[in-house]
């Protein structure tokens, strides 16, 4: 049994392959939000969650880039997006989840009600009045701000975070309570680079601010800092630029689309950009769409999106006229912020050195960028594997990780990359844990690793 929410997974996790596919599409019950949370059916999209809570003057802050996806989807996948410097991945806002078990049991796992033992197990009453006992495994998470690689351990865990990003092999979730915040005052910002140099620079000066605001100490509020690099400009039509209204950079430019929210008065929040852009050298003032211009905010975001999208339609036109082998092969790595700039230089190195074209983009203030082959032939697929695999290394030993926020589906190469992060021992730690919840192994089958 497949569960699946939008199937906008870009792993593989939520296409069937010859299973029983279970849509949560009609659970799309949403309660009247509180002042703090609303109760949510899985198969919401994030879109329609997020406009219903507008009209209280709410918001969900955790939204990945794509916002068609549901509530169920976003939550096994423990989804992260571009605000996540600000407000963390979908695992921070998660307080409550009801979830049908493989042999049907309806379980409500309630945020701080359940913690694992200190011999390290969880243990779970099914319908059948049995319980059975979950084992944390012991591996070690690495430190980074978003992590969508198996399943969630530490020392002391709370149950429901073992269900948080387990993509579906433990439960379904049929239904949520999410935090909600009051809606921020958003702007946003287009910044043009001169180099991956600068646009680091400044995603740091940015980072610093953002972390005075937090604490009263500085006026600019920065929620999240989005990269474009001047290769995947290049791949985006003029249609693109055209209707963000937005003159196409020239050069050797990199983008930042920076997210801010802003106080009221807004003055010196935006003097404070000014100067910031001008104390690294960024000489070109910043395109703003400021809070009430909804169109111009969505346009500047739709210019984010035509990265991907361009990226995306290039492999689909390479896959039908050059060789049906050809698919979307792409790195969602992500490394502690101060080793942004060699990572940059460990991705573009691992695709040059192979002669691949490619193009990067990603959640900057992060520290997480998604590398992208743009395939001409079945054999950059292989190789941009390899470079993939190259790259993750280089990540890890960064004290990184290669598996961000879309996490591992059925990707053989995700798989793969995994057991590089955990080794076998790590899987086999997983399995564990599956087998305890889901001894039949009938849901997901094949999703994270092999049976
Ligand atoms: C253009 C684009 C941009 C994207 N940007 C981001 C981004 O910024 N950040 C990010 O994190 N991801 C991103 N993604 C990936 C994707 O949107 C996320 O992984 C999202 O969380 C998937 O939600 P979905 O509803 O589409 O789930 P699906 O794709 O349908 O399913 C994903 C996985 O979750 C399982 N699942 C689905 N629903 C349930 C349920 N109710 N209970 C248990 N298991 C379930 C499925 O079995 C599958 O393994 C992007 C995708 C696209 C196409």
């Amino acid at each position: 049994m497949l569960p699946v929410g939008a199937q906008s997974s870009l792993t593989g996790g939520a296409t069937p392959r010859s299973d029983v596919v279970i849509s949560t599409r009609a659970l799309d019950r949403m309660s009247v939000p509180r002042a703090d949370t609303v109760r949510v059916g899985a198969g919401v999209p994030l879109s329609a969650l997020q406009r219903a809570l507008a009209a209280s003057g709410l918001y969900y802050p955790t939204v990945p880039t794509y916002d068609g996806a549901f509530v169920g989807g976003t939550i096994a996948t423990n989804a992260a997006g571009a605000a996540t410097f600000k407000y963390g991945s979908t695992r921070r806002w998660v307080e409550a989840l009801t979830i049908v078990l493989a042999d049907g049991s309806l379980v409500e796992v309630i945020r701080g009600e359940v913690t694992a033992s200190p011999e390290g197990w969880f243990e779970i009453e099914r319908a059948s009045g049995e319980r059975v006992r979950v084992p944390v495994p012991p591996y070690h998470m690495p430190d980074v701000p978003k992590l969508s690689a198996g399943y969630y351990a530490r020392p002391g865990m709370d149950l429901i975070d073992l269900f948080v990003g387990s993509e579906g092999t433990l439960g379904i979730v049929v239904e949520a309570t999410l935090r909600v915040i009051p809606k921020p005052r958003t702007c946003a910002a287009l910044v043009q680079c001169g180099s991956d140099a600068q646009a680091v620079a400044a995603t740091a000066a940015l980072r610093s601010e953002a972390a005075r605001a937090w604490c009263d100490a500085g006026p600019l509020d920065v929620a999240a800092v989005e990269f474009i690099d001047h290769r995947a400009l290049a791949a985006m039509p003029d249609e693109a630029f055209a209707r963000a209204g937005v003159v196409r950079p020239g050069g050797a430019s990199a983008v930042l689309l920076v997210q801010i929210e802003l106080p009221e008065p807004q003055e010196t929040a935006l003097e404070r950009l000014h100067d910031i852009l001008d104390e690294c050298g960024i000489l070109e003032d910043p395109l703003l769409a400021l809070p009430g211009d909804a169109r111009g905010i969505a346009s500047l975001f739709e210019l984010r999106e035509a990265a991907p999208a361009s990226v995306n339609a290039r492999v689909g036109s390479a896959q039908a006229q050059v060789h049906p082998g050809i698919e979307k092969t792409a790195g969602d790595m992500i490394v502690p912020f101060e080793r942004l700039a060699d990572s940059l230089a460990l991705y573009r190195g691992a695709l040059e050195r192979r002669g691949l074209e490619y193009a990067i983009w990603g959640h900057m203030s992060d520290g997480n960028l998604h590398p992208n082959v743009i395939p001409q032939s079945f054999g950059d697929v292989e190789r941009g594997r390899d470079a993939i695999l190259e790259m993750a290394r280089g990540v890890m030993a960064m004290g990184g990780a290669p598996l961000a926020e879309h996490g591992v589906g059925r990707s053989a190469l995700k798989q793969r990359l995994l057991l590089e992060l955990y080794g076998e021992r790590g899987i086999e730690h997983m399995r564990a844990v599956k087998r305890a919840l889901d001894p039949e192994w009938k849901l997901s089958s094949g999703v994270l690793f092999a049976e």
